[in-house]
């Protein structure tokens, strides 16, 4: 096994480059057996800019044909409901499609809320969520998650695609970011 120096910022690792390969593995091969039959088109859409690392290993291992496509979003929070600003829409319509949605975590679940209604307005044929992390006690909205990589404690987490302030989403594991680096 290959040692990878821990980053002077990460307090722990919760998720190791090793998990990451393998559970990518089985939930590729669990996408492929679910999509593999079906009419319609694939289009894998990755929620930038979180999701990269993911989505680019993910993909590697669904053996269906498939098209891949990216979204920004952000998400304000209101007095009582999340408003996503759409900074970048997917190139290609997504009517009569099937959407798999990548995400890097899933905390609250609004900004996915909000994602997967965008999606059915566009007239996807059925949208699903893929994401490499949830937080499940962070979790206000009861949404339905599909194919989750790891569930990790309500702690910040940096690391494979997840970043503070821009930073740390080329380390290749998911860490706890310590205290004093924040
Ligand atoms: P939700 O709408 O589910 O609360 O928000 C999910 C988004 O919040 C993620 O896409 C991510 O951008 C951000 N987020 C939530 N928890 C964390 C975390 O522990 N670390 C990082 N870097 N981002 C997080």
């Amino acid at each position: 096994m290959e040692t990878v120096a821990i980053h002077k910022d990460v307090a722990e690792i919760l998720v190791s480059s090793e998990q990451i390969e393998e559970r990518c593995k089985q939930l590729g091969k669990e996408i492929s057996d679910y999509y593999r039959n079906k009419d319609a088109q694939l289009v894998v859409v990755g929620l930038l800019k979180g999701s990269v690392p993911f989505m680019a290993d993910l993909i590697k291992h669904i053996d269906v044909d498939l098209e891949i496509d990216f979204m920004d979003v952000s998400s304000y929070v209101g007095t009582d409901s999340t408003e996503v600003k759409i900074l970048k829409d997917v190139e290609n319509p997504v009517t009569g499609k099937e959407v798999l949605i990548v995400e890097d975590i899933v905390d609250t679940g609004k900004t996915l809320q909000e994602v997967v209604g965008l999606f059915q307005s566009k007239g996807a044929k059925d949208v699903r969520i893929a994401t490499l992390l949830s937080k499940p006690e962070g979790r206000i909205i009861d949404i339905k998650i599909d194919y989750i990589g790891f569930s990790v404690p309500n702690k910040f987490v940096i690391g494979y695609g997840l970043d503070y302030n821009q930073k740390y989403r080329n380390l290749p594991y998911v860490g706890v970011i310590k205290k004093e680096a924040i």
